[in-house]
């Protein structure tokens, strides 16, 4: 305890003594972008691996995301809850995500509508404008990719 205030005593002294140093305080440790783009996200994935992978994804970015196994779970959730950001994919039991995102579109009123990032495995050609004419803002292929979510969520208003 002795030995320890003497060091902080020193200290003073000796940034005393030196007037011209300047401490930099300033942190450069990274903001995880959940701080600085903070969003409710709703994944909606059928297939338990990926919806595991998209979770881990968007936790390394600071997210907690729920979850929501069909399109019919978060046509449902939705009306219970806002989100800003959906992560929806294509092909799913009981409702699809081009059916889920219609219904959301015709069924909630415009303050409540989520940004929709569509997570599809076919690499398929007019894929991107089938997902986008069903109402979706965005689209990122499967398996999904660090970088590639990060970028399209950054687009996110
Ligand atoms: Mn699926």
């Amino acid at each position: 305890k002795y030995g320890q205030l003497m060091a902080q005593l020193g200290e003073m002294v000796f940034q005393e003594q030196h007037p011209q140093v300047q401490v930099n305080d300033q942190d450069t440790t990274p903001k995880l972008m959940a701080e600085a783009h903070p969003l409710r996200i709703l994944i909606v994935e059928d297939n338990i691996v990926n919806q595991v992978l998209a979770t881990k994804l968007l936790e390394k970015l600071g997210y907690k995301p729920d979850k929501a196994a069909n399109g019919l779970e978060a046509v449902h959730a939705l009306g219970l809850k806002h989100y800003d950001l959906i992560l929806m994919d294509v092909q799913m039991p009981e409702m699809d995500g081009l059916e889920a995102t219609r219904q959301i579109r015709k069924g909630l009123p415009k303050e409540r509508q989520p940004y929709i990032i569509a997570m599809t495995a076919n690499a398929l050609k007019g894929d991107r404008e089938v997902c986008l004419k069903a109402g979706m803002n965005d689209y990122v292929s499967k398996p999904i990719v660090f970088e590639e979510i990060r970028n399209s969520i950054k687009r996110v208003k």
